[in-house]
């Protein structure tokens, strides 16, 4: 490979966001006195990141604002305990974004691996999360030290896997894309949304999901990255 470049995805591909997430909810469940209208965490926990994930997707398809992402997830989650009390949704989703970036899980040795590739690469991260946010969580987990451009889609105007967040990500970190790698968890939005610009993609595949393309590399692990790089 004649990689000079590596774009990495944030969320879920270094910063262990399901760790990260759980951590924070299930503080915010004690302190609000959750099991007092929700029969236990691990209850509300699953059914809130299937409410999560769904409107993530309408989100990434422009359909709802981030502002009603915040809150509608929580009152969804609530309404599906019959709970309807919009006031605490609201105190669940501003504790949460207040609280869940200063989390600094992170993936199995992650620090290890980007410390290697920084010595040999010009490392980026191109993330479909929020600035501030983002931001944050990159400080709290002592990320910033191998990055020197980090692109977020508030930034570039759309989100991952639009074309034309990659071209910026290029156009910022003076990269070509034949001289481009990116790294993420998501087929279609990272890894597939790379190669149709033109980049190739590692597939972070952890939980080892089946898909019915192929991207150029896929890894379980960080640190098999070692060995790819
Ligand atoms: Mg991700």
């Amino acid at each position: 490979m004649k990689i000079k470049h590596i774009f990495f995805d944030l969320d879920h591909t270094l910063w262990d966001f399901n760790k990260n997430a759980e951590e924070t909810l299930s503080e915010i469940y004690e302190e609000l006195n959750g099991s007092d209208f929700i029969p236990s965490f691990s209850a509300f926990y699953n059914t809130y990141i299937e409410v999560n994930e769904r409107l993530w997707g309408l989100y990434r398809n422009k359909k709802i604002s981030k502002a009603s992402l915040r809150t509608t997830r929580f009152n969804e989650t609530f309404e599906s305990f019959n709970l309807f009390n919009p006031n605490l949704a609201q105190k669940f989703g501003d504790e949460y974004v207040r609280r869940g970036p200063y989390k600094s899980h992170l993936f199995p040795d992650c620090h290890k691996v980007l410390s290697y590739l920084k010595s040999r690469y010009q490392l980026h991260i191109i993330t479909n999360g929020f600035e501030e946010v983002q931001a944050v969580k990159m400080q709290s987990s002592n990320l910033n030290q191998y990055f020197d451009q980090t692109i977020t889609s508030e930034k570039a105007g759309v989100t991952k896997p639009h074309p034309q967040i990659f071209e910026y990500a290029l156009a910022v970190s003076g990269a070509k894309a034949s001289e481009s790698i990116m790294i993420g968890d998501n087929f279609e939005v990272d890894c597939v949304g790379a190669e149709n610009s033109g980049i190739s993609a590692v597939y972070f595949n952890p939980d080892k999901l089946v898909q019915n393309k192929k991207v150029s590399y896929e890894v379980a692990h960080l640190k098999e990255l070692l060995e790819l790089f």
